[in-house]
């Protein structure tokens, strides 16, 4: 029991030196927490409760049959529990489609994968809706593993560019569309979330998504952990290094962080039309847009 106590207490503050260190949240922000009924943003949601901060919770309905009923069941609950205002947007209702048949068009077209899609259209989404909301920062449930396999997947597809969104803040530039990204998770392993979250009682489902099959990530993360097991702190060593290396990699590839709008849907993007409305033309005319 006091070993559970000791954990619990460790972890949180974890989170709340992470927080503070890279001044993540400012005493009148209003804080979205990206929630998808899982243990991380579920986790990340209590925890910004439990801080003290505003908060509300934004969940986008992705309409995965029962997989998605059961995840917005348990938000609800939880949302109840602790009494957080919750957000619902129904992905159908906003785009137009269901996120499976996007995801089905789109392949049949690209080599992208279920996750890349889902996650270009859910980041547009969430983005627009945390403003709409009036919120000024948007949480992710983002943790260690997360960020260590974007790492090592962005290195083997040779993308200098994986600098931009390293770090516990991104999209640091100022603009009046876009919802700064915090991800307060940032420095606790996957594992560890899976313990709290289980500690607490959290009412999630921990089984995967069932459009995550063939996920190049999985793979990635699944090796990395057979590697920490023998190496322990492999994954904070490597997120570190490549936090330190950040303006160096930047200046060295002249990399700028500009931002532009994307000409058709008005939204922060850093090309003239952005990833969702590039998917967007795929799934209406068959044809990539440029
Ligand atoms: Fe979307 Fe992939 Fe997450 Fe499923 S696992 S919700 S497909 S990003
Ligand atoms: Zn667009």
């Amino acid at each position: 029991m006091e070993k559970e106590k000791d954990f619990i207490t460790s972890f949180e503050k974890r989170v709340k030196d992470t927080i503070d260190k890279y001044k993540l949240i400012d005493k009148d922000d209003k804080v979205m927490v990206a929630c998808s009924g899982g243990k991380d943003s579920t986790t990340t949601l209590y925890l910004m409760k439990r801080f003290g901060y505003d908060v509300e919770a934004l969940m986008i309905d992705l309409l995965i049959g029962d997989y998605s009923k059961k995840n917005l069941e348990n938000i609800k609950s939880f949302c109840e529990r602790y009494n957080i205002k919750l957000n619902v947007v129904d992905v159908k209702q906003e785009l137009g489609y269901s996120i499976c048949y996007m995801q089905s068009v789109i392949k049949s077209k690209t080599r992208l994968n279920n996750c890349t899609i889902c996650g270009v259209l859910k980041k547009w989404l969430l983005n627009k809706k945390a403003r709409d909301f009036k919120a000024t920062k948007l949480a992710t449930g983002h943790n260690l593993d997360d960020e260590a396999s974007t790492v090592v997947m962005n290195l083997f597809k040779a993308n200098k560019k994986i600098i931009l969104n390293l770090g516990p803040k991104t999209g640091i530039i100022e603009d009046e569309r876009f919802v700064q990204r915090i991800k307060p998770l940032y420095f606790c392993l996957e594992k560890d979330v899976e313990k709290y979250s289980k500690f607490m009682n959290f009412p999630v489902l921990y089984e995967p998504c069932p459009c995550s099959f063939g996920a190049f990530r999985k793979t990635i993360k699944k090796r990395m952990n057979k590697l920490e097991e023998k190496y322990p702190e492999i994954k904070e060593n490597l997120v570190k290094t490549f936090l330190e290396l950040k303006l160096d990699f930047k200046k060295f590839y002249d990399i700028k962080e500009t931002i532009n709008h994307c000409k058709l849907c008005e939204e922060p993007s850093r090309n003239s039309v952005c990833k969702k409305c590039k998917l967007f033309g795929i799934v209406k005319e068959g044809s990539i847009v440029l």
